[in-house]
C-alpha cells in the first residue's frame, strides 16, 4: 500500500511537454539546460523502457529521476496478430493493473496506430463493446503516447498514422489529449504530422469547438451513425444533449477555422439506420459540406443484438449518397480473423484473466 502511493505521488515524467521538462530539470532538478533535451530525447525519440536505458546520463542523475519520476511504460499482455493481413491488436497492462487496447494496421502508405484514449468509456452508445463496463478512468498524455511507443518498438518499423479511435471518448478526455497530440507531432519528438492525426468524437459540440479554436491540423472524425436526432438518440445517448444542427453547426465552425475536410462514420446497423430514405435524409444534411462519408457495417457486439445489413442494403445506402454528390467509401475490414469488435479484446480479457502470452 506504501508503494502504490508513493508510485502515485511521482511525477510523470512522460507527460511533459519540452518547455515543462526543461523547466523541471532545471529548476528543481538542479540540472544543466542541455540535459532536458537529452532526456526528453530518451523518452520521445528512443523511446526508452526505463531509466537506465538513458546511458547519455549519469548513474546519479539516473537515481534522482527514479526517486521523484516515473516513467509509464506499459506491460505487453497479449498480442494478436491477422495472418491475413498482418493487423495486430495489443493489450496493454497499466501500471495500476487497468488493461488497454491498441490496433497496428498496415497501409500501403505506412503503419497506422489507434489508441484508446480512456479505460472504458461512459457515452453509451448502444452498439459499442468498449462502453458496457462504463468509464473506469482517463488516460494520461503519456500512457497514450506508450500505445504508440510499444507497437513502434515491436515492430522496429516507423508508425506514420495514428487514429484516436480506440476505446474512450476523446473530448471526454481533452487535456490529455490536447498534450498527447502536442508531444507526438512536436519537432523533438516522433514528429508525427498532425496532418497524419485523426481524432474521432461521438459529437461533444463544446469540445469540437474548442478544439476549432486550438487551430492544429489534426483531421477530425465526427462518429454521426444517423441522419435525424430521433434515430439518433436511439443509438447515442449523447445526442440527447446536442442536437444534429448544433453539432453540424460546430463541424462546420471546425472547418472554418482549420480549413480541413471532415470525416462522418456511419455504422450502419439493421432496420435501424439503413434505409434508403435514411440514406436520402443523410444526404440532404450534409449537401455543400466538404466532407467524406465512412460507412460502417456495425460489429455485431453479443450484448448490443445489433445485426449488420445485407451486402446490398450497404451498396444501395451507398449509390444514394454517390448520386448526391457525397464522398462515401465503405470501410474496408481489417483483421477479419483476429477481431473482435471494438472493445471486445479488452473485455473478454478482463471477464477470463487470460495468461501473458502471445496467439
Ligand atoms: N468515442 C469516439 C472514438 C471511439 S469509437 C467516437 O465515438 O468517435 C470509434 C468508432 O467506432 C466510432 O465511430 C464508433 O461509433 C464506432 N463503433 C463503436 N462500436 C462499433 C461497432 N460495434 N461497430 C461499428 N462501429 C463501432
Amino acid at each position: 500500500m506504501k508503494m502504490e502511493n508513493a508510485a502515485e505521488e511521482k511525477i510523470d515524467i512522460r507527460s511533459m511537454t519540452l518547455d515543462e521538462l526543461t523547466d523541471f530539470s532545471v529548476n528543481t532538478l538542479g540540472w544543466q539546460k542541455y540535459r532536458a533535451g537529452q532526456l526528453y530525447r530518451w523518452m520521445h525519440v528512443r523511446l526508452a523502457g526505463s531509466f537506465d536505458e538513458m546511458t547519455e546520463l549519469s548513474k546519479s542523475m539516473r537515481a534522482q529521476l527514479a526517486q521523484t519520476c516515473r516513467l509509464v511504460s506499459h506491460k505487453m499482455v497479449r498480442r494478436y496478430v491477422s495472418k491475413i493481413d498482418g493487423t495486430a491488436k495489443y493489450l496493454f497492462g497499466l501500471d495500476d493493473g487497468n488493461v488497454i487496447e491498441s490496433v497496428l494496421m498496415r497501409y500501403r502508405y505506412g503503419l497506422s496506430v489507434c489508441i484508446s484514449s480512456q479505460v472504458g468509456c461512459r457515452m453509451g452508445c448502444r452498439f459499442c463493446a468498449s462502453t458496457i463496463g462504463g468509464l473506469v478512468r482517463n488516460l494520461t498524455a503519456s500512457e497514450m503516447l506508450d500505445e504508440i511507443y510499444q507497437i513502434q518498438k515491436d515492430v522496429g518499423q516507423r508508425v506514420s498514422n495514428v487514429v484516436v479511435m480506440g476505446t474512450g471518448e476523446p473530448f471526454d478526455n481533452f487535456d490529455n489529449v490536447i498534450r498527447m497530440i502536442r508531444i507526438l507531432s512536436g519537432p523533438d519528438g516522433l514528429n508525427i504530422s498532425q496532418r497524419s492525426i485523426t481524432v474521432s468524437t461521438c459529437g461533444i459540440v463544446p469540445g469540437i469547438r474548442d478544439f476549432a479554436d486550438l487551430g492544429l491540423q489534426v483531421t477530425l472524425a465526427i462518429s454521426l451513425h444517423a441522419s435525424n436526432d430521433a434515430d439518433r438518440q436511439r443509438l447515442m445517448p449523447v445526442a440527447r444533449r446536442y442536437s444534429l444542427t448544433e453539432l453540424l453547426d460546430a463541424c462546420h465552425y471546425y472547418q472554418e477555422k482549420t480549413g480541413k475536410r471532415l470525416s462522418f462514420e456511419y455504422s450502419l446497423v439493421s432496420g435501424a439506420n439503413d434505409s434508403e430514405a435514411s440514406a436520402r435524409e443523410l444526404a440532404g444534411l450534409l449537401k455543400g459540406f466538404d466532407c467524406h462519408v465512412n460507412l460502417i457495417p456495425v460489429n455485431p457486439v453479443e450484448e448490443t443484438g445489433m445485426r449488420q445489413p445485407q451486402a446490398q442494403t450497404v451498396s444501395r445506402f451507398k449509390s444514394v449518397l454517390e448520386k448526391n454528390g457525397i464522398n462515401v467509401t465503405i470501410r474496408r475490414e481489417m483483421g477479419r480473423d483476429i477481431s473482435a469488435a471494438c472493445g471486445q479484446l479488452r473485455k473478454k480479457y478482463m471477464s477470463s484473466q487470460l495468461s501473458v502470452g502471445e496467439d
